[in-house]
């Protein structure tokens, strides 16, 4: 009778163990994983190869090609039309660039300031009448205007604000400020 229940206890006892091991080895091998986890970013390639993507991505936002020569680079956005040229193509005037055709016409007119807004980091949007008007005389019309932008910091707010001009032919001032004025209500 006496071994019997010492039969038992040791089954019982071994059961114990081999559960208590069972324990152990789980949680041992969960604490790994979570190491594992921990660790991953550095041993891994993935986010310098996401970071490369992320970059060529960018990159190939940021280049534009040469309307008139698609295998070159642009170098520059003509100011009238707003397309991208090459080196060879865009030409330059008072910080303004132009296409060929355009910088003939911008040098064959006298231009003059019909609008000029003041806008921060924080409110790029106070310009947007002036890019609208002129995308809408360009594309509607074919009407030449050109947006010139100067910056000024600003000590006292320690801002950096813009000016954005809207230079448009001397002839055509009176027509355009008074469509102007109504385009932006
Ligand atoms: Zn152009
Ligand atoms: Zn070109």
């Amino acid at each position: 009778m006496s071994e019997n229940i010492i039969i038992i206890l040791v089954i019982a006892l071994v059961f114990v163990v081999l559960l208590l091991v069972g324990v152990i080895l789980y949680l041992f091998n969960r604490l790994m994983k979570e190491k594992d986890m921990t660790q991953a970013p550095e041993h891994s390639t993935e986010p310098s190869r996401d970071l490369k993507k992320l970059k060529e991505r960018m990159e190939a936002a940021d280049v534009n090609y040469c309307s008139n020569h698609p295998q070159d680079y642009a170098k520059g956005m003509c100011s009238i039309c707003q397309d991208c040229f090459c080196e060879e193509c865009i030409k330059e005037h008072d910080g303004l660039t132009f296409c060929g055709p355009h910088f003939r016409v911008f040098v064959s007119h006298e231009w003059v300031e019909l609008e000029s807004i003041m806008t921060t980091p924080d409110t790029p949007e106070t310009a947007f009448p002036i890019y609208d008007f002129k995308k809408n005389l360009w594309e509607k019309e074919g009407l030449p205007a050109i947006i010139s932008t100067h910056y000024k910091i600003n000590i006292d707010t320690d801002t950096i604000e813009s000016y954005v001009k809207l230079l448009v032919r001397t002839d055509e001032l009176d027509s355009l400020s008074e469509r102007y004025n109504k385009f932006k209500h």
